[in-house]
């Protein structure tokens, strides 16, 4: 009998697939009734204090009483600040910004810190701009590339026109279309059956999603499904894009930009980059303020998580106490695992705590996180073995989670995948973890503590 041909499903598409560090954390697991923390929820085990008050801070970005705040995530070594911080920002969604970077991610030899950190600074705050088009928007009912001979010469034959068909409720339109917007609706991966608009004065494309007359043909989740639009095909119509002050400084870093909104957003279609000056900047502050003034553009406080933030220097936190202060300012979420320490450039200076002046501190809300207790670090590793689809026996759980407790949280976590490997080289069913595994993986894997003292007992390396 020929073996059944393995097929695997693979569900969602590849991006979600990917297994993070923090792929478990889906939220801040926050009852909607009153905002309390079960003792586990959203991906999260524990850490139930620190969880209710990021609830705080989202409730206030939400509300937007939150920009030109910080806020500080302290504690030790893998208690779950990153994840916490992540955690706020799936729980803002994905039209609040949230823009994630580390400490010495400032340290560059073209850009200077303080620049690096004013551009992260501007990715945090989103705009939204309401903007009434000339569209024609239709389902997709008819495709056809119309050929011509190359105009150069030479082989093959290039697409003169496309000939397009859009369909709405109130009727059908068929347009003869540009090449260049042939591009831009392969770009968007148009085909039959999608809902897309065209913007009559730009030929810009966007693809809003799939008919629903298709709903059952593949029925994929990844799939959005909109109705045919209502009214006629070539109609006037509200469009809401949302765009950072970082991209508007980015579209328009160039002589003629930032007159106008509608201008500086029609610069997005052609970035073109030179440098972005504090000039500029200062500029497209003016027009952006006018037009949320007007009611044509809402600003979108977004956040700004830096994390290590005691690997910036003394500089560039003076840089962030000014940039606070700014009426566009993010939320800034900073995360320090140190206790008190020398800053950077300030190393003449009695050390401060976590790593961060004493004046920036006086404003930050403090939020801090715990050690796990033993129980937590057993539930937390057997959660990240299910999220990276291993099998682990219970002794081997134990084992694990006694290197959680005596070594570091962070070690148990990456013992389990080269483990995992150990298990499925035994052809064990299923690759079950069993105890020899982790203690194989134990050997063959330092801690840094262990790597310390091999240091000291072993000659060879230079010092
Ligand atoms: P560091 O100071 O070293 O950067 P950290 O406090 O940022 O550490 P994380 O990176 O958030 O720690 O946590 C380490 C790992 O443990 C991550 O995979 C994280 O998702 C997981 N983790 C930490 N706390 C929890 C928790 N309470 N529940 C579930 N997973 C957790």
């Amino acid at each position: 009998m020929a073996a059944p041909v393995p097929i695997s499903e693979v569900k969602g598409n590849s991006r979600e697939n990917r297994t993070a560090a923090h792929s478990h954390i889906k939220g801040l697991g926050l009852q909607a009734s009153d905002g309390r923390a079960s003792t586990t929820g959203g991906g999260f085990i524990g850490q139930a204090a620190a969880r209710e008050a990021c609830g705080f801070v989202v409730d206030l970005v939400k509300a937007k009483k939150m920009s030109g705040r910080a806020v500080l995530l302290a504690g030790g070594p893998g208690t779950g600040k990153t994840a916490l911080a992540l955690a706020v920002s799936q729980e803002l969604g994905t039209k609040v910004p949230f823009c994630p970077i580390v400490g010495s991610e400032i340290y560059s030899a073209e850009v200077k810190k303080t620049e690096a950190l004013m551009e992260n600074f501007r990715r945090a705050i989103g705009l939204r701009v309401k903007e009434t088009k000339e569209v024609y928007e239709g389902e997709v009912i008819e495709l056809t590339p119309e050929e011509a001979e190359n105009p150069l010469g030479g082989y093959g034959r290039t697409i003169s026109h496309l000939l397009i068909a859009l369909k709405s409720a109130k009727g059908t339109k068929k347009l003869r279309l540009d090449p260049s917007i042939y591009e831009a609706i392969q770009k968007e991966r148009v085909r039959l059956g999608d809902v897309i608009y065209i913007e009559a004065n730009t030929g810009a494309v966007k693809r809003v999603g799939r008919s629903d007359a298709y709903a059952t043909e593949f029925d994929l989740e990844a799939e959005e499904y909109v109705p045919i639009p209502k009214g006629d095909v070539h109609k006037k119509k509200e469009i809401v894009q949302d765009v950072t002050l970082h991209d508007l400084d980015v579209a328009n870093a160039r002589p003629q930009g930032g007159q106008d909104i509608m201008s500086m957003m029609g610069q997005l279609m052609k970035p073109k980059k030179t440098e972005i000056t504090e000039k500029l900047r200062l500029e497209i502050n003016k027009v952006v303020n006018k037009y949320i003034d007007q009611g044509v553009a809402d600003l979108v406080p977004g956040v700004l998580f830096i994390d290590e933030v005691n690997m910036l220097d003394l500089e560039s936190f003076t840089f962030l106490n000014r940039a606070l202060e700014s009426p566009l300012s993010p939320l800034v979420i900073l995360a320090s695992n140190r206790g008190l320490t020398h800053i950077r450039g300030g190393e003449s200076l009695p050390p401060s705590a976590h790593g961060i002046p004493s004046d920036l501190l006086a404003r930050l809300l403090i939020i801090p996180t715990h050690p796990y207790a033993p129980a937590e670090i057993k539930q937390i590793i057997s959660t990240r073995a299910k999220t990276e689809g291993l099998t682990i026996s219970p002794p081997a759980l134990d084992t694990v989670s006694s290197l959680g407790e005596k070594v570091s949280l962070r070690y148990a976590l990456q013992l389990l995948a080269p483990a995992s490997v150990l298990a499925k080289v035994s052809g064990r069913e299923q690759g079950r973890i069993e105890i020899d595994d982790v203690t194989e993986c134990e050997g063959l894997f330092l801690d840094a503590r262990r790597s310390a003292q091999h240091l000291n007992s072993t000659s060879g390396y230079i010092v």
